[in-house]
């Protein structure tokens, strides 16, 4: 019995997909042309595909779960379950049009011409305002359309803008915020489930590991009070007397988010030699 995962073969998502087994202990050897790799140490068989193939096989069952954009999972229109998601592949689903243009808001694409790779998620959002544009599906390099005069408007993935940028064109409204997630076949056996379970788990572990980080303080004692609010920890704090008596060793953790934040609040408190460190799992 093996769970077998649906990966991106190469492209954006490729290398965090497989750096996210990694931290979850599984090894994953893929040779350049492999279609196909089988984990060492967990029942786990990766199988690199395109991106756009990875709802359709997980539908299937070819693949019980994958790993794909949230982007390409909504334009596919698949019937999968998505199981989680994942914080990698971050990026938008966004119209641009020429830099010169004043856009205020979406009645502007009201009969334009619109290049997307992504038709079926632009159309719903047109249909959505009751706007009627003409749509041209294009594949690859959207952000051309308009200086050889195919489309008015190009609704493209974006990260920084800075492709737009180059191509004399501005970011003016997002249809969609996405990420990378899991996604699982609706229809799993009871045994693959509980392989899938046990890689989320682990993956959920890793996760909260990234976005926590361990916190070691020395303080007075008499600070600790205030330095016991600003900390929440997994329960409570962990607190060592130190050798030098009136002074205490605070343990903790802090979330990724609230960090500098709450860096700040403690050293007001009285808080002195920090130390932050990494954390590699978090079992909750
Ligand atoms: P494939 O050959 O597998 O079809 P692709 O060219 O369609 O690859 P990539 O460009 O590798 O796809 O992008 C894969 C995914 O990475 C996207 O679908 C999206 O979810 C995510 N992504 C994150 N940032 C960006 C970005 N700036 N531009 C495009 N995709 C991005
Ligand atoms: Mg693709």
């Amino acid at each position: 019995m093996v769970l077998k995962l649906a990966v991106q073969k190469g492209g954006r998502l490729h290398e965090d997909s497989i750096q996210l087994l990694k931290d979850c202990g599984i090894s994953v050897k893929n040779g350049h042309n492999q279609l196909k790799s089988t984990a060492e140490n967990f029942p786990l068989e990766v199988y690199f595909l395109r991106d756009d193939d990875i709802p359709q096989y997980v539908e299937d069952a070819v693949a019980h779960i994958g790993i794909v954009g949230e982007n390409v999972l909504l334009e596919k229109n698949k019937q999968v379950d998505t199981v989680e998601p994942l914080g990698f592949g971050k990026c938008r689903l966004s119209f641009a049009v020429p830099k010169g243009e004043t856009y205020t808001n979406s009645t502007y694409l009201q009969g334009k011409k619109i290049a997307t790779s992504y038709p079926f998620i632009t159309q719903q959002f047109l249909k959505e305002k009751g706007i009627q544009a003409e749509i041209h599906e294009i594949s690859g390099s959207v952000e051309l359309a308009p200086s050889i005069g195919l489309a008015d408007v190009v609704c493209d993935l974006v990260s920084s803008g800075s492709t737009l940028f180059m191509n004399g064109l501005k970011e003016v409204e997002t249809i969609l915020k996405s990420q990378a997630v899991l996604i699982k076949n609706k229809g799993l056996g009871s045994e693959q489930q509980q392989l899938l379970d046990k890689l989320l788990f682990r993956i959920r572990s890793v996760r909260k590991a990234k976005n926590n980080k361990y916190i070691l303080l020395n303080a007075p004692n008499e600070a600790l009070p205030k330095i016991f609010e600003l900390l929440p920890g997994m329960k409570s704090p962990t607190v060592l007397p130190l050798a030098e008596t009136g002074w205490s060793s605070v343990h903790s953790v802090l979330a990724e988010d609230e960090f500098w934040e709450k860096i700040e609040k403690l050293k007001q408190a009285g808080a002195q030699g920090i130390l932050v460190v990494p954390i590699e799992k978090m079992i909750m």
